[in-house]
């Protein structure tokens, strides 16, 4: 069976075509500046290692679409002779609010509960709804498709963990609460570490650490997740790349207040200015950080340090709403990529049988980087969520 897993933003799409069999990535590729001039297709053919780029107009997402479809049976850089060949087609949306709790077959009525989530996540399930219809034209209504929704596996967490301390009305009428995010990466994680430690899932307490240009965490008993620390949008937890995560919300009307900024300039400063580039100056990329940290700049140090210091906070948090951790997952391009970042966030915490061993933390693709008399297993694991989109979609339409 082949899968075809769509995540479609406002003027990118990127895709893969996995083969379910043996679960490899047969292509990939990623759509560039639809509806803007200078459009780009950069497909790749893992099976030959070629790497093909179309620019070429796509004035929507249907032609961008229609592009890659196109690619995937070229007779040259092609991975099929046929479109009949892909069984299904597995798509990433944002938001699923309180409706999806699991990976759903989309038909009329869960396009429209997509809609309804788009208040939620205005710049992300647009798009995604585009990227469904645009497949439906280009592949007919007759293509299963499936979505598999960020937040649906937060969708367990009990109220005291979801709820905001608001006026109950907000939460009743307008839905505010912490929903979470990256939930297909934390799933994928704690499923691979299970299986890595060779345990059934229902028995582990685990902390995922998904360390990127976005970062959360979660706690998951039992498979399921209790907590994590984005919230009613991506912008709560931890300090990210260019977020801010939780600050005191009474800075907010503060500094409008001082600045004459309007909702949307205070969103974009805490959305896109903020985190370790707003404190560094320097850059939200880590590997920069570390470049200008070695060489001595202070707040590119800083950065590092409150980076450090916020995931260890929030895993020592997870350990106790937990009651007790078998193992912490490190995920994503910071947590799979950086030694100092991983060695930072559980320094000090052997009182609490947390304890890495800083050799194998710094060999490349180990596994396994506990100490071996920590009580707690620390892990570094790659994450994929293609592939989790991938084996959702193949479930479902089985
Ligand atoms: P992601 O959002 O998961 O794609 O992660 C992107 C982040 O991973 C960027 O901030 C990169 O700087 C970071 N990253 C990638 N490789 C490394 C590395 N070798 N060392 C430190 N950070 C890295």
């Amino acid at each position: 069976m082949k899968i075809f897993v769509i995540n479609a933003g406002s003027s990118s799409l990127k895709y893969q075509l996995i083969d379910m069999e043996t679960e490899k990535v047969m292509a990939k590729g990623l759509c560039e500046r639809i509806g803007i001039e200078g459009s780009k297709l950069t497909h790749k053919n893992p099976g030959k290692g070629t790497e093909t780029e179309i620019e070429k107009p796509m004035k929507n997402h249907t032609d961008a679409i229609k592009m890659v479809l196109d690619a995937l049976t070229d007779s040259d850089y092609g991975v099929i002779s046929s479109l009949s060949e892909i069984s299904a087609v597995g798509h990433r949306v944002v938001h699923g609010g309180e409706t999806f709790s699991k990976s759903t077959l989309i038909s009329g009525e869960v396009k429209k509960a997509i809609e309804d989530c788009s208040e939620f996540a205005p710049l992300h399930n647009p798009a995604n709804l585009i990227g469904i219809n645009a497949i439906e034209q280009a592949m007919g209504k007759d293509i299963p498709q499936v979505a598999v929704f960020d937040t649906a596996f937060h969708q367990t967490m009990p109220k005291e963990a979801f709820m905001y301390g608001l006026p109950y009305e907000y939460y009743e009428k307008d839905k505010i609460r912490r929903y979470g995010f990256h939930g297909t990466s934390h799933r994928f994680v704690s499923g691979e570490a299970a299986k890595f430690l060779g345990k059934p899932i229902e028995e582990l307490n685990i902390i995922t650490v998904h360390l990127g240009n976005g970062s959360s965490v979660a706690a998951v008993k039992g498979g399921k997740c209790i907590d994590t620390s984005m919230g009613f949008t991506p912008l709560a937890g931890m300090l990210m790349g260019t977020r801010c995560g939780c600050i005191d919300p009474a800075i907010i009307p503060v500094l409008m207040n001082k600045y004459n900024l309007s909702a949307d300039e205070i969103s974009d400063i805490m959305n896109k200015k903020s985190g370790v580039a707003g404190i560094s100056g320097v850059s939200s990329d880590f590997r920069d950080l570390d470049k200008a940290a070695a060489e001595g700049n202070e707040r590119a140090r800083l950065a590092l340090d409150m980076f450090m210091y916020q995931t260890k906070a929030y895993i020592a948090s997870y350990a106790a709403a937990l009651g007790g951790v078998d193992a912490i997952v490190f995920t994503a391009g910071v947590g799979e990529n950086s030694p100092e970042v991983r060695e930072g966030a559980v320094k000090g915490m052997e009182f609490m049988g947390i304890k890495m061993d800083t050799e194998k933390n710094k060999i490349r693709g180990t596994v396994d980087i506990s100490a071996a008399d920590s009580k707690t297993k620390i892990l570094v694991i790659p994450t994929n969520e293609e592939l989790m989109i991938a084996k959702d979609t193949a479930e479902l339409v089985k």
